[in-house]
Formats: structure tokens, C-alpha cells, sequence
């Protein structure tokens, strides 16, 4: 039943219901939600349920985000099929799978070892497409790997991302949930050199949190 009837039912509702009327049209991210089993990234117990329209308790304090939550974010990246994608925090690694199906290479960093090791026994079983993961402060980046066409940060930050701003490329975009009383979704786009930013909806995250686990 993995991939059974029921859930391929409830991924279909999940895009019927969540995220099409909210105005999820990019076809590509549309296919990846139908795609991405993300009853694998979550307790096995839950079952269909993985797929409401709501976040989940993973552990350590944490959660996989509500569907349409990664689905408005992604959408708005406007990952490309030749992206090289960053990602912060990877929870679960269900966004992370998501991220797989729509870009070239995708690199995320989590800071919670159990996390991430159960997210790579996910993604390994239920996912397709290049996926380099490492433990770490993602607030400074992947150097080794940068730069980077897309940034995804998914957990809140203080202020502005400037380690992440040095390693996205050239027409890059970078998207953050940024500020501590009023958060906001911010976009960042990088063209001619030039870096401009946009609140684009205004959300709730866990907190990004620096320095060791
Ligand atoms: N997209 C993920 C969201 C997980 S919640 C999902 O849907 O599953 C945010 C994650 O960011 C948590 O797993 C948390 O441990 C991680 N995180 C917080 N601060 C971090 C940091 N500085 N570096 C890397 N990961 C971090």
C-alpha cells in the first residue's frame, strides 16, 4: 500500500482542495504533490491523514509545514530543471523530495542528527533525483557547494540572510520566513548584481537556531 490506491486518492485531494483553489497553478509543482508520497515522511500511524491540511509534530520540537505552506514557497522559488537548489532545514525531508522532482541537484542542512537520519531513510525509500544532505548551521551555508540558483530557508530568521545572500548566484532567488512579532515570507531576487527583496505573504515557522544542536 505504499503507493496504493488510497493514497494516490488523498494526494489528489490534497491538490483538488488545498492548493489549487489557493492558487497553487504552476503545473510542475502541482505534478511533484501528486508525485511525493508524504505519508513516508511522517508517522507511519497516521496513515491518509498525512495529507490534511495541516502541520505535524516530527519530534525535537519540530514539524513537517502544512502542504500548501512548502507549496506556496516553491512555487514561488520558481525552481528551474536545471536548478541547483539549497535547502535549510530539513525536517522531515518531504519539501526536500518535493525540491528532488522539480531541480537538478538539491543540498539541504539540518541541524537535529536523529532528523536528518530519519529523513535520509525516507527519502532514500521514496524519492528520485539528485539529494545531498549534510548536519550542520545552515545559517552559514553550503561554501563547498555555492553558488546556488534557488535558497529555501524553513525555519524563521532575525534579519536579513546575509551568509545565504553571498552564495546565491547570479539571477538567483532566495526565499525566508524573516522577522520575530511579524514574520513575513520574504523573496530575494538577484539580477544584474542587483538584489531586491519582497514581502510575498506573511507566515509562522519554527525558529531557525544557530550554533551546535
Ligand atoms: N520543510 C521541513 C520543515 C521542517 S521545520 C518539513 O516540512 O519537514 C524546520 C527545520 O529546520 C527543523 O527540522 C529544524 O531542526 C531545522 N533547523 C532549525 N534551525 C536550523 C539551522 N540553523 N540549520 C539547519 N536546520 C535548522
Amino acid at each position: 500500500m505504499e503507493n496504493g490506491p488510497d493514497y494516490r486518492i488523498a494526494r489528489r485531494r490534497m491538490v483538488a482542495e488545498q492548493l489549487t483553489p489557493r492558487g497553487i497553478v504552476d503545473k510542475r509543482v502541482i505534478d511533484a504533490f501528486l508525485a511525493v508520497p508524504r505519508h513516508a515522511f511522517v508517522d507511519p500511524a497516521l496513515g491518509v491523514r498525512a495529507y490534511d491540511d495541516c502541520s505535524f509534530p516530527i519530534g525535537y520540537e519540530q514539524t513537517i509545514s502544512q502542504p500548501y505552506t512548502i507549496a506556496f514557497a516553491v512555487q514561488a522559488l520558481a525552481v528551474e530543471r536545471g536548478s541547483r537548489v539549497l535547502e535549510i532545514g530539513t525536517g522531515s525531508g518531504y519539501q526536500t523530495a518535493i525540491l528532488a522532482r522539480l531541480a537538478r541537484d538539491v543540498f539541504s542542512i539540518e541541524r537535529i542528527e536523529p532528523l536528518l537520519v530519519k529523513a535520509q531513510e525516507a527519502l532514500a525509500g521514496a524519492t528520485e533525483g539528485s539529494i545531498r544532505v549534510k548536519l550542520g548551521d545552515g545559517s552559514l551555508g553550503w561554501k563547498s557547494y555555492a553558488p546556488f540558483d534557488r535558497i529555501i530557508v524553513s525555519a524563521s530568521m532575525s534579519g536579513r540572510p546575509e551568509l545565504l545572500l553571498e552564495q546565491l548566484a547570479e539571477g538567483g532567488r532566495l526565499i525566508a520566513p524573516i522577522g520575530e512579532s511579524a514574520e513575513f515570507l520574504v523573496l530575494f531576487t538577484r539580477r544584474n548584481g542587483v538584489t531586491t527583496e519582497r514581502r510575498i505573504a506573511r507566515c509562522a515557522f519554527v525558529p531557525l537556531m544557530r550554533g551546535d544542536a
